[in-house]
């Protein structure tokens, strides 16, 4: 980032911002300039955080705020690749493993996918980590090496170089310390500014809501939506968000190579019901913004054909091989280290599975080693969870609800303990609804189960 010398007053910067006036883009640059560079401290960074989310920003302020962050580092020229290149982004849930599924998939009908990703923190799970299971895989290449790759494969997932946003590196590591990452400008800049530069021209946005969500609340999941597709609209990238609901954990495995299991087998044509429906929703609306279906059914028809053709799993084989995975592993998963100890959660009565505390869950899983409660934890990459029963499923008492699974034999009696106390079951069957909503755009919002049958 350039040293910008004329440093305004920061007391003063932060005062305006904590007496609700929209900052310019030279204030704001003047003082993540200053931040990033040593002249402004923490403690005044954490002021200006705490005002912004009390305060909140313009539109076009968080657009000035992105672009700062945005050219606080580098910005990939990925025109040297012909064709169009698409990536999705989560807002994070527990179980989320959609980008390794949804990725090759996409790739694998022509469309690049450069993909950045973060690691799991608190209870949400991180695609870095999940890849990370997998023996070799490396996820920390530099952006010559993802350009190698991405033109060899037509797809790269790594993690936040220090090249990329390193201001927002830094700035999102002290709001996770200062209690202010839970607010609407702050979260979009940061996830905008490094989704904007991997070097696309479109992004499709997956919003989770619901107990698992990072925003549980739905409104508060559609203004992300909104915030995230205006910032994306502004600089000049189709950008589309879908709202999906995160009210249990996708699919079966909550941990890392449980759930690279799962991703392997759906590729595989295994039917994981409301992970594919999630992961095909997404990936016809990449299809689309990247040109290569005219409709969203188009996109889901050549999404499925992808998977049972077998092309998706091969592009994901490719992907592994070019980043230094052990691909032997993905074909024979039972050549994977086993955990240590296992235990079978059983239901203590009969009904219907009602609710999960879906964030418990993902914080449980992270206890029992599979995720981090600070930046510098060890993973335990075995450790996990597989739900036996989905939101519906009838339960006998003394039935198996979840398989729990770690090397710590304590952290797993822990968590087997608490366990039954995250599933409510519910005397009467319980209505389950379509896990993709509300399609945002910047023209407004509307069902998916329209959209998807709209000619669009
Ligand atoms: N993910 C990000 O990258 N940034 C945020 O602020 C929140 C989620």
């Amino acid at each position: 980032m350039p040293r910008n010398d004329a440093l305004m007053n920061p007391s003063e910067l932060i005062r305006k911002k904590r007496d609700g006036a929209a900052l310019s883009r030279d204030e704001l640059h003047s003082f993540i300039a200053a931040y990033v560079d040593g002249r402004i401290p923490d403690y005044q960074m954490s002021a200006m955080l705490m005002a912004v989310f009390f305060r909140g920003m313009e539109t076009d302020e968080t657009a000035a705020f992105t672009d700062v962050m945005l050219h606080s580092g580098r910005v990939v020229d990925l025109s040297m690749i012909v064709g169009a290149k698409v990536d999705k982004h989560s807002t994070g849930g527990v179980g989320d493993k959609v980008s390794l599924v949804l990725a090759p998939m996409v790739a694998a009908c022509g469309v690049c996918v450069p993909m950045i990703s973060g690691r799991g923190l608190g209870h949400t799970g991180g695609t870095l980590d999940k890849l990370e299971s997998i023996p070799g895989f490396r996820t920390e290449l530099d952006v010559e090496e993802y350009r190698r790759v991405i033109g060899k494969t037509g797809l790269v997932m790594i993690g936040q170089t220090a090249e990329i946003a390193p201001a927002d590196k830094r700035m999102y590591a002290l709001r996770d310390v200062t209690a202010t990452v839970e607010s609407i400008p702050l979260i979009a800049g940061s996830i905008m500014s490094k989704k904007l530069a991997e070097g696309i021209d479109a992004l499709v946005l997956d919003v989770k809501t619901g107990s698992g969500a990072f925003m549980p609340r739905y409104d508060d999941s559609l203004a992300l939506a909104q915030a995230l597709v205006a910032i994306g609209s502004k600089f000049g990238k189709k950008t589309i968000g879908l709202i999906t609901e995160m009210d249990q954990p996708l699919g079966f495995a909550v941990g890392n190579w449980c759930e690279v299991v799962e991703s392997v087998d759906c590729l595989r044509g295994g039917k994981v019901a409301d992970l594919m429906e999630v992961a095909y929703a997404l990936g016809a609306l990449m299809l689309v913004a990247g040109g290569k279906a005219l409709t969203v059914r188009e996109g889901l028809r050549l999404c499925e054909e992808a998977v049972w053709s077998g092309r998706a799993y091969e592009k994901f084989l490719e992907l592994v091989r070019a980043q230094g995975g052990d691909a032997s592993f993905l074909e024979h998963p039972s050549r994977y280290p086993r955990p240590a100890c296992t235990a079978e959660v059983k239901a203590s009565c009969s009904g219907y599975l009602g609710a999960f505390l879906t964030r418990d869950i993902g914080v449980l899983a992270a206890e029992m080693g599979a995720g981090r409660m600070h930046v510098d934890d060890v993973i335990d990459r075995k450790a996990g969870i597989t739900l036996r029963k989905k939101l519906g499923d009838a339960v006998e008492e003394g039935e198996t609800v979840a398989l729990l699974y770690a090397d710590d034999r304590g952290k797993l009696e822990r968590a087997a303990r608490a366990f039954p106390s995250l599933v409510m079951i519910a005397p009467e069957p319980v209505n389950v609804g379509p896990r993709c909503r509300t399609v945002v755009r910047t023209g407004g919002e509307e069902p998916w189960a329209s959209f998807s049958e709209s000619a669009v």
